[in-house]
């Protein structure tokens, strides 16, 4: 089988509602369109998979087998609207610094360690790919991987961006929901024959 696409997104305030270090599965909230759109794109033939820094582990204010916990619940309440992601990844490290452009560790985003890791194990093609998230973190971990990159909500903007190149291959919207449509009208003009986009 050849290798998939995947949307690699970003978990809060991207997949569910910001709760800063969240420790109790109660307060996870799927933000609204986030599940159908999942949907869309598993459809489409992406895989969906979860990229996320938890620093809240390294600083030892939730456990992993907490973080594991919650991880478990999302998926349950995933299943419940229909929706599913192939695999989720998260990175334990704190950072040193606040500046979200500078790779300190290759695992934690900006840095594309959880993205090639992904990559390998699920057998992924990273040119065909997106990641979504609303940091210019989770910008930059899709393009330092090779993939392009969608900022959603208003937590960053774009210009932000170390660099031209990065900002070409970047787009910025409203929410999750948007991203996978920005996604799914990409892929749907890939797959049209040469001669139908030819046509006036
Ligand atoms: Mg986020």
């Amino acid at each position: 089988m050849s290798a998939r696409p995947a949307v690699f997104l970003d978990r809060d305030d991207t997949l569910i509602a910001n709760v800063p270090y969240l420790s109790d599965p109660a307060g996870l909230r799927v933000l609204p369109g986030a599940s159908q759109a999942l949907g869309a794109l598993r459809r489409a033939g992406f895989a969906l998979v979860l990229i996320t820094n938890q620093s809240a582990v390294g600083r030892g204010l939730i456990t992993e087998s907490r973080l594991h916990e919650i991880h478990d619940a999302l998926n349950r309440l995933l299943a419940e609207e229909g929706a599913a992601l192939d695999a989720i990844y998260y990175c334990p490290e704190v950072p040193l610094g606040d500046d979200r452009t500078i790779i300190e560790n290759p695992n934690r985003k900006p840095g594309p360690g959880m993205l090639h890791r992904a990559t390998e194990e699920l057998d992924l093609d990273l040119d065909a790919s997106w990641m979504v998230g609303d940091q210019i973190s989770d910008v930059l971990a899709g393009l330092n991987a090779g993939c392009r990159s969608i900022l959603v909500g208003s937590n960053a903007t774009l210009s932000e961006l170390p660099t031209e190149a990065a900002r070409e291959r970047a787009f910025a919207v409203s929410d999750f929901a948007a991203a996978a449509e920005l996604i799914l009208n990409d892929h749907s003009r890939r797959l049209q024959p040469r001669e139908e986009l030819a046509r006036p």
